[in-house]
């Protein structure tokens, strides 16, 4: 029989309702055998994550502020589960705790209860063991996650459990001090339990059926994306795809585990794979673009030197001016004479001039100028290799829609189109796209 790890974001565990259709799910699969939860996310949209009423009760303990109030509205989330679970358990003994450490065990063990609290309510209502996250999650006591020991850990812990619960976001320090990932970091601690149990397949359970083609804030409705790689994926959310936290990728590609991301509230929905790179892989691509995304905020320095491909050095000369100065560049399309650096805006700002200045003096060019107010568009899919005809389908696309295409980058991999479009066109270029690819196929 094979391993799931399943892993619940916050909405799928926001109160007692949401944790049933969680429990409906791991049950209906005996090979959903380890469990990762969030701690209760939103309810509605105005509501306030129990991550979030950590932090802030933190901020008042910290200050020596009463935070009674505070407290009490967390305990009532968990006893308000509890009871409409119908469970016997009490957490008075860990609230109690809790409060006696919050003031100075630091902002993240505060935080890190909410994930603590809600995976001994869950181990209990499953009936499965609970599985303190500190003491398989190891960091260094700068608080970077120590994979080697963690997987080590992990394994020798579950080696004899069927079935576990592990709280996520949360491990302990080498000295003992409770540490957490960045926010959104159960997906990592799933990733990684994925990684020691040797999973066939790492559930990801969130409120959306998968990853879209494109954002649903600049395509009306649009289509979710069945299998996607690894690779792909990268390109995507480089661009600007918010799916999983970042470092919940590496655990399981490296070992070649894919990632199914799946709706809790649609359970029937199949939601997307993430599969490793391969041969195989690309057989299954059904679209030619597997995913859109844009992004803006970057700038292009435009050069012109009469001779320039002949002059050894300049393009090392060029970004050796722009390393100088922290300036962080995304790409360089060139012609023969003429050379575009793209930048990121965030870090040239201030700097422009000086900039354009140390440009002047290192490779003195014919012609010099910054273009603002430029966006990234990046047209990713492993089908595009075998496809012919797709960068001209994709222009003529943007032509049809008017857009001025600034810059055109294709790698060599031939999984991405990048093109340079001005800000404004921005949401209107990914429209066309959408249309001339995906919406023509349905
Ligand atoms: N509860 C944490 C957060 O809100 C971690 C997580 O949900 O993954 O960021």
């Amino acid at each position: 029989m094979g391993i799931k790890v399943v892993k619940f974001g916050g909405s799928s565990l926001a109160d007692a309702g949401q944790i049933k259709k969680a429990a409906a799910i791991i049950k209906s699969d005996a090979e959903r055998r380890y469990v990762v939860p969030s701690a209760p996310g939103k309810r509605f949209s105005d509501d306030i994550k129990v991550t979030d009423m950590l932090y802030a009760c933190y901020e008042k303990a910290a200050m020596g502020e009463d935070f009674t109030q505070d407290f009490e509205n967390i305990k009532k989330r968990y006893n308000d589960i509890i009871a409409d679970l119908g469970l016997t358990l009490s957490l008075e003994e860990q609230f109690a705790q809790i409060k006696a450490n919050l003031a100075h065990a630091g902002r993240e063990y505060a935080a890190s209860r909410g994930e603590y609290l809600n995976g001994i309510v869950i181990a209990a209502y499953l009936g499965y063991t609970f599985v303190d996250a500190a003491d398989v999650i190891v960091f260094s006591d700068e608080g970077v996650m120590q994979r080697h020991d963690t997987v080590t850990k992990l394994r020798e812990r579950l080696r004899n459990l069927d079935h576990a619960v592990i709280p996520g976001f949360y491990g302990k320090s080498f000295s003992g001090v409770v540490r957490t990932f960045s926010r959104g970091g159960s997906d990592v601690t799933g990733s990684l339990v994925a990684r020691a149990v040797h999973a066939d397949v790492y559930e990801n359970w969130t409120d959306v059926s998968g990853i879209l083609v494109a954002d649903p804030r600049v395509v009306n409705e649009p289509v979710v994306i069945p299998v996607i790689t690894y690779k792909e994926l990268r390109e995507l959310s480089y661009m600007g795809f918010s799916v999983l936290h970042e470092d919940a990728i590496f655990p399981v590609r490296t070992a070649g585990i894919p990632i199914n991301i799946r709706n809790t509230n649609k359970p029937e929905d199949d939601g997307t794979l993430i599969v490793p790179d391969s041969d195989a892989a690309e057989e299954t691509s059904i679209r030619t673009i597997t995913g859109i995304a844009g992004k803006k905020g970057f700038c292009a320095v435009n050069m012109e030197k009469g001779m320039m491909n002949s002059e050894i050095g300049f393009v090392r000369d060029v970004l050796d001016v722009f390393a100088e100065l922290g300036i962080n560049v995304e790409h360089m399309p060139s012609g023969i004479d003429t050379l575009s650096v793209i930048a990121d805006a965030e870090s040239l700002k201030g700097q422009e001039e000086r900039l354009l200045t140390a440009l002047r003096k290192k490779v003195n060019p014919d012609h010099l100028e910054l273009e603002p107010d430029i966006a990234l568009l990046a047209v990713v899919g492993r089908g595009m290799r075998k496809t012919r005809g797709t960068a001209a389908r994709i222009f003529a696309a943007l032509a049809h829609g008017r857009i001025n295409v600034k810059m055109i980058d294709q790698g060599s991999s031939e999984l991405n189109v990048i093109i340079g479009v001005n800000e404004n066109d921005l949401h209107q270029a990914i429209r066309c796209i959408y249309d001339a690819f995906i919406s023509s196929t349905l």
